[in-house]
């Protein structure tokens, strides 16, 4: 909400009617309400708001909440004081309900963009702020193509990818609030991270039955659990209702001098110029196979991160979604 006079009563009045209509309570059987709000509200006491919004017989009394950091924006708190037999139902109203996780319905973002451009340094801050997990999709991809390696098929044989990842094994946990991708119940998330990994995910990441299966995978943990998600089509097939949508670009020369440095530091001997190549025709698969191609949603918020440090950016997501509830 905004911070204005009619806002502000507008919005104490929904909930209060929604606090009364949930709990089953008749106004004149409130003795007292109490309401806190937000330092940033400035517009209006909720107690005059509530006595505006009609709520006038009982004793009202407001007070303002501490300015603590991360706490959400434009926030008013109400508490009433009823002769009630049964335990309180507890109401909240325009996605506030990520103060209590215990309460909450899952929360899920989508996080887009291509290789290099910061998804998973990012996925991970923004997950750790927000005291919720992170999914890294393409982990589930470099699982498969791990698995098509070891299998030793021929990728270009569909019917030979498809037999091995019909029966594929792959399961994602978390150790520490780290993800551990387990194929066939070996811990793999090391092995993921190769080159040749990189560029034959990307690949068998093309045929619809590998995604399919890895869609229902995650589809089936976004569903259980609070999540950030990162990917390639996240917005646009995996979740297209999630509410909270990120697409994440910067520069391919930016991109690749990134995973240069991360690569070198894991003793990699691959040049910038080879780190590029490869980038430019990763780009050149994900953004052209006709099933879930790299494709920012209409909906999403565009983040250039190639001038950002990965805090900014994770800043800028927290605050996007802030602003949204
Ligand atoms: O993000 P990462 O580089 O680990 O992904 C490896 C590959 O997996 C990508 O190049 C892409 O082809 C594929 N992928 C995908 N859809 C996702 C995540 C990854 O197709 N949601």
């Amino acid at each position: 909400m905004r911070d204005s006079a009619e806002e502000v009563r507008a919005k104490v009045g929904e909930l209060l009617e929604k606090v009364f209509k949930d709990n089953g309570l008749a106004k004149d059987r409130a003795v007292c309400i109490m309401l806190s709000s937000t330092a940033d509200i400035k517009s209006l006491y909720p107690a005059k708001a509530a006595r505006e919004a009609g709520f006038s017989e009982c004793a009202l009394f407001s007070s303002l909440e501490p300015p603590i950091e991360g706490s959400l924006p434009l926030c008013v708190r109400v508490m009433v004081l009823a002769g009630l037999d049964a335990k309180p139902v507890h109401v909240y109203l325009h996605g506030a309900k990520v103060l209590r996780k215990d309460l909450s319905e899952v929360i899920n973002i989508a996080l887009d963009g291509p290789a290099g451009s910061g998804k998973s340094t990012v996925s991970k801050l923004v997950a750790n702020k927000l005291d919720i997990l992170s999914l890294d999709t393409g982990a589930m991809y470099r699982a498969a193509a791990l698995k098509c390696i070891r299998a030793g098929v021929d990728y270009s044989e569909k019917s030979q990818v498809e037999a091995v990842i019909e029966n594929i094994d792959l399961r994602v946990e978390y150790r520490d609030g780290k993800q551990l991708t387990l194929l066939d119940g070996e811990d793999v998330s090391n092995d993921i991270r190769t080159a040749q990994v990189s560029m034959l995910a990307s690949y068998v990441s093309a045929y619809p039955f590998v995604r399919s299966k890895m869609v229902e995978l995650q589809r089936e943990i976004a569903k259980r659990v609070s999540c950030i998600l990162d990917g390639r089509d996240i917005g646009t097939n995996v979740l297209p209702d999630c509410p909270f949508k990120f697409f994440l670009t910067a520069t391919p020369e930016i991109r690749a001098g990134r995973r240069f440095d991360e690569d070198r530091a894991k003793g990699s001997k691959q040049s910038y110029e080879e780190v590029l190549k490869q980038i430019v025709e990763r780009d050149r698969q994900d953004s052209n196979r006709a099933v879930a191609p790299l494709k920012r949603a209409d909906d999403a918020v565009v983040i250039d991160t190639s001038h950002m440090t990965a805090e900014e950016v994770a800043a800028t997501i927290c605050k996007a979604i802030q602003q949204k509830i």
